[in-house]
């Protein structure tokens, strides 16, 4: 058996800057700073840091006043900034430049008048936090998401002239392009973002899983199973018509997936660390494989500034 290894994989300069967020928040701080949600979505990366000492919660009436929060990755909606500041809470905002990127082109679209249609899933807290810089009463027009092209079937706007869209960053490329292909086709005037929305690491690793999944017989993706970004890759494999499993940690790995599979291919979502990675190529030599191969693919350059407050000290790791 040889294992084919995606590039590139792994952790995107979003999930490596909020992770070093809550490492020098907690090293200048100390123990307690809470976290609200996982501050990405990888089970291992979460423990990970509730053993150095932080506190994941909900809801900020979780975190007691005057404490410290840090807001995930994800981003958050307006209201809890103000909500925070009411409780004298001090806040690191570990939300990817690339979301907040996304949250000012709503601002502005808002400004200008426009309804906001939001391409994302339901539920998630990406497109809870970017549907939240709509705020009631002082934006009247509001946003509408949508995830399917039903939803879109189904989409009542006020003015088809003064409609925008934006979409959640770890979105299917493919999946993306139909939808907004829809929603032009029913409101020609619909405009879009400057730049696309669906970040660098995302179209990164989608594009390293169609370059890898028709060299390979089955696709194993390392990443948690709430993870937009990772689940995606899954289906882009599945979609070229190659078997492909998610494992949280190579644990999750079941020997039948391999049987007859001479290729195994291997990726890591965007907040899977490569640790875990290195695990499940561990796990594929026990049952059997005799190289690894790594594959070509783009790299990545991409360093996002840390909160200045927290950036005195050289970067850890
Ligand atoms: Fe930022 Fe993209 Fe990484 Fe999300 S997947 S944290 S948007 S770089």
């Amino acid at each position: 058996m040889e294992v084919l290894l995606a590039k590139p994989r792994g952790f995107c300069a979003g999930v490596e800057r909020a992770i070093e967020i809550v490492d020098r928040a907690l090293a200048q701080l100390g123990a307690p700073v809470y976290v609200r949600h996982e501050i990405v979505h990888n089970r291992f990366v979460v423990e990970d840091l509730r053993a150095k000492g932080a506190l994941f919660v909900k809801e900020l009436d979780e975190v007691p006043r005057g404490g410290t929060v840090i807001f995930s990755a994800h981003g958050v909606p307006k209201k809890i900034f103000r909500d925070a500041e009411a409780r004298g809470l001090k806040v690191f905002d570990a939300t990817c430049p690339l979301v907040t990127k996304v949250h000012v082109e709503v601002a502005k679209m808002l400004r200008e008048g426009n309804q906001i249609v939001m391409i994302g899933h339901r539920g998630h807290p990406e497109s809870e936090g970017t549907m939240g810089q709509a705020e009631e009463g002082i934006h009247p027009v509001g946003m509408h998401l949508v995830e399917t092209l039903e939803d879109v079937a189904q989409l009542r706007v006020r003015d088809p002239a003064r409609l925008c869209y934006v979409t959640q960053t770890t979105l299917s490329v493919d999946d993306a392009a139909q939808i907004v292909a829809a929603l032009r086709a029913r409101f020609p005037a619909i405009r879009g973002p400057k730049r696309d929305d669906i970040c660098y690491a995302t179209q990164n690793r989608q594009d390293a899983v169609k370059f890898m999944a028709p060299r390979c017989d089955v696709v194993i993706v390392v990443g948690s199973p709430n993870s937009s970004n990772s689940n995606r890759l899954r289906e882009v494999a599945q979609k070229m018509g190659v078997e492909a499993h998610m494992v949280d940690s190579a644990a999750d790995l079941k020997p039948e997936w391999l049987a007859g599979k001479p290729r195994v291919g291997v990726t890591a979502g965007a907040s899977a660390p490569e640790l875990l990675v290195n695990e499940l190529i561990e796990r594929l030599r026990q049952l059997g494989a005799k190289s690894v191969r790594p594959l070509e693919g783009a790299a990545e350059h991409v360093v996002f500034t840390l909160p200045r407050e927290l950036a005195r000290q050289g970067r850890s790791g």
